[in-house]
């Protein structure tokens, strides 16, 4: 799933080349997609609308248009968005697609056809099921140690499925949030409640720094490439059975609940791996 760098750099790169293009023409090739409102409602408000610029809300990126509606892209699994000259072969499963006044196609294609798209006015993003009950945004200014402490003291399980629970803090993907313990050296499998005030604090801190440091540099690899996913720099994510980048002993890779979580024993020490 492409997670905040990934949705960050898509969103400069869309602001670059797409923001304040008129929509010439749009299709709805796979209407499952389109969650909302119908297909010809969905073609005719984006025909002749210009797109401005896009921000990133959680895991929903956020294209705003001239008439005061907005664009909400979810990617779920296998979603992708893509820009490209319409000589491009289309890609299987290409859900919809906006022509531009410069030529380029906004492109919306999905392998498993899981991700959701909603065209609401930008005063009515509750009409998205469950939107206005996503917590703060990671990034957000307004995410300080206190909010991310007092919040966290209602989720009691385990730091990282609180972590990835869009109602605590809105963005934190399953990768991510490998990353964001390692650097914290925190395991995974520790309930909140048990954690200190200085474990809190450093996973704060790693929230910040992990990001920080992906976001550059998943812009720069993806390029003006959206629809790809850049992942082989995480330091321990997906690693399992090689050596931990800071105490070279092999990282541990479990699959709880059948999502990846992959730590090292030794730096992040905790009980046994049970979900
Ligand atoms: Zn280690």
């Amino acid at each position: 799933m492409p997670e905040i760098p990934e949705l960050e750099a898509m969103t400069q790169v869309l602001n670059r080349r797409a923001a304040g293009q008129t929509i010439v023409s749009a299709q709805v090739r796979i209407p499952l997609v389109v969650r909302r409102p119908a297909k010809d409602e969905f073609v005719e408000t984006l025909t002749g609308n210009r797109l401005l610029t896009s921000r990133r809300h959680g895991k929903y990126m956020l294209l705003r248009l001239e008439s005061g509606h907005v664009l909400a892209v979810h990617l779920m699994l296998t979603g992708r968005l893509q820009l490209a000259p319409p000589t491009e072969p289309m890609p299987k499963r290409t859900s919809w697609l906006l022509t531009l006044e410069n030529d380029a196609e906004l492109r919306y294609f999905d392998q498993k056809l899981d991700g959701k798209t909603y065209l609401v006015r930008e005063d009515e993003l509750s009409l998205i099921p469950r939107f206005d009950q996503m917590g703060p945004d990671v990034l957000a200014p307004e995410l300080t140690f206190d909010v991310f402490r007092q919040r966290i003291r209602r989720y009691p399980g385990q730091i990282k499925r609180t972590l990835v629970n869009e109602a605590f803090v809105a963005g934190i993907g399953n990768a991510y949030a490998d990353e964001i313990l390692f650097e914290a050296r925190v395991y995974p499998f520790n309930k909140t409640r048990d954690l200190s005030e200085e474990q809190l604090r450093a996973v704060y801190e790693a929230v910040g720094r992990v990001y920080a440091w992906a976001i550059p540099i998943v812009a720069e690899r993806m390029g003006e490439t959206i629809d790809e996913k850049v992942r082989d720099f995480l330091k321990v994510h997906r690693k399992g059975g090689e050596p931990c980048p800071n105490c070279g002993a092999r990282i541990t890779e479990v699959t709880p609940n059948k999502r990846i979580t992959s730590y090292c024993r030794t730096c992040q020490p905790g009980g046994f791996a049970t979900a």
